[in-house]
């Protein structure tokens, strides 16, 4: 099956009982047993609900891998997932990983004795440099948040699997549409499904998915022990909003595509983030791994002033944290994405504070640019 077409048919078959197209929210914490001696394969919510399986089999299957596991949010799937990790075990983490991600590896993870080093994983020398004795995982971004800078997902796989190292990469902005790091050889695909997969600003959620069986069950025992799963009604919000990824994908993505370049042509914007622009120092390697750029930008502007002015007046962009919504969402990674990162690393990673992220969503691109041009046109 093509993608589109797994989209709307992939871990979903109408209902036996009636036919149904949808999947049935499964509004049950328990099930009643037959035998003492055999349980059916649901008995506790916790463990397996219908609902959340048909999303977990869709996930699965459109990321290639073999299982797909859904959490209460992109956090709970990214913190369940860094649990398969020890004491003594050692990290080699993008530079500007996602703010939540850095804040629960250098709080949590770090207290516990899983240490993390920080590189520009753009640079494959500098992951390999920052490999030790006991480094067990390589966690990416590709394309970054909010820079959008690209990893060579496969140049990493080539450093980590012969030190067998797990490779994991947050493909929350690419999704599995544009970019699936299984098929480059990466270990686990995580997610903040809240994004681009349910695609609508109306739930939390996360995934990880794995090829490995053996992986797959160590995650598997996790998400049961820890018990940070995905409800049965946000599960079937998600399988909702997931049938119109590709459309949504290849609208915003267009759209994105002509809002970077109206952006370069602007006195007022410094520089623009997009590895669509043929400029940017990651487009090749990201044309390499991914079938397109995506539909988030950031760009830089000449004052704090503009900066400023421009979050505070866009009328069709929201103000707001988060993105990958059909509502385009203007949002000031210092104060949001990365305000848990201290502000003295935030600069050293360029997150300044003139750097605006722009999530493109559905609008037409003509009332976006529009909307712009209003205060950074002038
Ligand atoms: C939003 C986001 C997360 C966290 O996901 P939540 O669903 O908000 O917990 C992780 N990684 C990236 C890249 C994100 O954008």
């Amino acid at each position: 099956m093509k993608f589109a077409t797994q989209l709307i048919h992939g871990g979903q078959t109408a209902d036996p009982l009636t036919g149904a197209l949808g999947v049935p929210i499964y509004q049950t914490s328990t099930y009643r047993q037959q035998s003492v001696d055999h349980f059916g394969k649901y008995d506790y919510a916790r463990s397996d609900n219908p609902t959340r399986e048909a999303l977990e089999v869709a996930i699965a299957g459109l990321e290639k891998g073999s299982r797909a596991f859904a959490f209460a949010s992109g956090m709970a799937a990214i913190s369940s997932t860094l649990l398969i990790f020890s004491p003594g075990d050692h990290l080699v983490v993008c530079e500007d990983v996602y703010g939540g991600a850095y804040r629960v590896l250098t709080s949590i993870f770090q207290r516990l004795g899983i240490s993390s080093t920080f590189v520009d994983a753009t640079s494959l020398d500098a992951i390999e440099a920052a490999i030790r004795p006991e480094t067990k995982g390589i966690y990416l971004e590709s394309p970054s948040n909010p820079l959008l800078k690209v990893t060579d997902l496969r140049g990493v796989v080539a450093l980590a699997r012969p030190r067998g190292i797990i490779t994991l990469v947050d493909n929350t902005f690419m999704t599995p549409y544009l970019q699936r790091p299984l098929e480059l050889g990466c270990d686990i695909v995580l997610h903040s499904g809240t994004k681009f997969l349910n695609g609508h600003s109306d739930v939390i959620c996360g995934f990880a998915v794995v090829s490995d069986p053996e992986l797959g069950n160590r995650i598997r025992f996790i998400q049961n022990a820890f018990g940070a799963i995905l409800g049965p009604q946000d599960s079937f919000l998600t399988l909702r909003g997931l049938k119109t990824l590709k459309v949504r994908m290849d609208q915003s993505q267009r759209s994105a595509e002509k809002i970077a370049a109206w952006l370069q042509t602007k006195k007022s914007v410094l520089k623009v983030h997009y590895p669509g622009l043929a400029d940017h120092p990651g487009h090749a390697v990201n044309a390499a791994q991914a079938d397109g750029p995506g539909a988030v930008l950031s760009f830089e502007l000449e004052s704090y002033a503009l900066t400023k002015e421009l979050l505070e007046k866009a009328q069709l962009s929201a103000f707001a944290v988060s993105l990958g919504g059909v509502e385009s969402i203007i949002s000031y990674p210092a104060k949001m994405s990365h305000a848990a990162v201290p502000k003295a690393e935030r600069e050293k990673k360029g997150i300044k504070d003139t750097l605006v992220r722009f999530s493109v969503g559905l609008e037409d691109v003509d009332d976006l640019i529009a909307d712009l041009q209003q205060v950074i046109g002038r």
